[in-house]
């Protein structure tokens, strides 16, 4: 392992992306050092689809057998009417790992940052109950303050720091005089227009409730008008959970805005008598939580350059608010960071930002790509339109073929540690063996 230890990366936030972040870095032997302003993997309740592209950085990483003794395949989705008619159904996920070898799985988000985090040789470059209150960057480097009171001297800070991003607040607030259009930008963070209670619930439930186990491996969508949910039971003895429930105005998600377990049982009370999926309802998977929680449903990509155009730069949730793309946007940085380091020991401030420049120049598309599919797929299930319901009468007749195209058209693009092996060598058409 190279000694690269003059350039140090701070990471402030160890969620999906820091973690990642952390693994990739200590893989390439680049020093860091994490802090998380709360604990490492707290108990939400929420849990995450991972997919085949994030599934090979996990194998690269060394982490996805772990990830793979946790969880199975999921093989098909089953979408419902309103009225719990099935009208619909798809192998989808059963095809893409027969030709690609990986497979898509959902496993609880905690679960996942355990993995992550024990996946780390060394922990003492992890630092929990600390969080970055400011920074201060020369020419040389960038000094960041903890609530602890500490001053880090570190190369560069990646922010990582979710959805309510601290550090985009300070980016903002550096340019509020002189760009105030940009600071308004990155002020606003995300909009949303649905709501989400997640939840994990045990299953079969309670024998009270004489509830069917729900099988392994398979995701259903259920569709209402305005509120849409899907269910699946992704772990042993699990079922994971989602309703979306559509809001009267979308609002702007300001920071530390939160739900609480009042609003969410109220939020229950109104739609729990809603078919989830056969033989359940919404109001059946809440009575049998382990954990349950509900969030404003943010949606977007935040307008670039997303860095302060020096040594910090975004990653994650604080850049764009759309499943599964923080594992890859971590890789497309490090596939840039690595390299320059490998070459300068103490790259210029120039050099870095040329860095963080190609990295939103390949992760852009498809954070605005990504947003744009789950926007229409949030719509279209919760049967948003006309139009829309039109399409869904139409959507028996679309071939199977075609979704797996696209899936797989969307997967191909997806990047790869390049300073690490990985199991299907010379392409990016997935093709692995796991
Ligand atoms: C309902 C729901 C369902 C989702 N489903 C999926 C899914 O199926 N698949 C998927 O891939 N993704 C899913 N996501 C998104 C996914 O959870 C995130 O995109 C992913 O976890 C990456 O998050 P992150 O690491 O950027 O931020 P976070 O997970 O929010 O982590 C940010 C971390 O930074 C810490 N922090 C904050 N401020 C500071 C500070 N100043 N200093 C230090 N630390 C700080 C926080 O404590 C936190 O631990 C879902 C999200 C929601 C809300």
């Amino acid at each position: 392992m190279a000694n690269l230890e003059s350039f140090k990366v701070i990471i402030a936030g160890g969620g999906v992306a820091g973690l990642t972040l952390a693994n990739a870095l200590e893989k390439a032997g680049v020093d860091f050092l994490l802090l998380e302003k709360r604990e490492i993997a707290p108990q939400t309740g929420a849990s995450i689809i991972l997919q085949c592209h994030t599934a090979r950085i996990f194998e690269q990483l060394g982490i996805w057998k772990q990830i793979r003794a946790a969880t199975f395949s999921l093989t098909g989705r089953f979408h419902f009417d309103e009225r719990g008619k099935l009208f619909d159904d798809s192998p989808i996920f059963k095809l893409v790992e027969e030709i690609t070898g990986w497979p898509v799985v959902l496993i609880e988000r905690q679960s996942c940052l355990d993995v992550l985090y024990n996946g780390l040789e060394d922990k003492s470059r992890i630092r929990t109950n600390v969080g970055v209150v400011s920074f201060e960057e020369d020419e040389h480097g960038i000094t960041v303050k903890t609530d602890h009171g500490d001053s880090i001297r570190g190369s560069i800070l990646v922010a990582a720091d979710g959805v309510h991003s601290t550090i985009r607040g300070f980016l903002a607030n550096a340019v509020s005089e002189t760009d105030p259009e940009r600071s308004r930008c990155l002020n606003r963070g995300f909009t949303s227009s649905y709501r989400a209670i997640f939840g994990t619930s045990t299953n079969g439930l309670e024998s009270s409730l004489a509830r069917p186990l729900l099988p392994e491996g398979i995701i259903n969508h259920a569709y209402h008008r305005n509120v849409s949910g899907i269910t699946a039971a992704g772990a042993k003895g699990l079922i994971f959970w989602f309703l979306f429930i559509k809001e009267t105005e979308p609002s702007i998600a300001l920071s530390g805005q939160k739900y609480t377990e009042a609003d969410a049982t109220e939020t229950i009370k109104k739609y729990g008598n809603l078919l989830a999926c056969p033989g359940y309802t919404f109001h059946d998977l809440w009575r049998a939580r382990v954990r349950a929680g509900m969030v404003p449903m943010e949606e977007g990509v935040i307008q670039g350059p997303w860095n302060n155009s020096g040594r910090v730069v975004l990653v994650g949730d604080s850049i764009c608010k759309v499943s599964n793309l923080a594992v890859e946007a971590v890789c497309n940085l490090v596939n840039g960071l690595v390299p320059l380091i490998r070459k300068h020991r103490s790259p210029t401030t120039k050099d870095i930002l040329d860095v963080f420049t190609r990295y939103e120049k390949a992760q852009r598309p498809r954070a605005e790509i990504s947003v744009k599919t789950s926007h229409y797929v949030t719509r279209y299930e919760s049967m948003d339109s006309l139009w829309l319901r039109f399409l869904r009468w139409l959507s028996p007749w679309i071939p199977t073929s075609y979704h797996v195209k696209s899936f797989l058209g969307y997967m191909k693009p997806a990047p790869f540690l390049n300073f690490l092996a990985n199991s299907n060598p010379g392409q990016n058409d997935g093709a692995g063996s796991k």
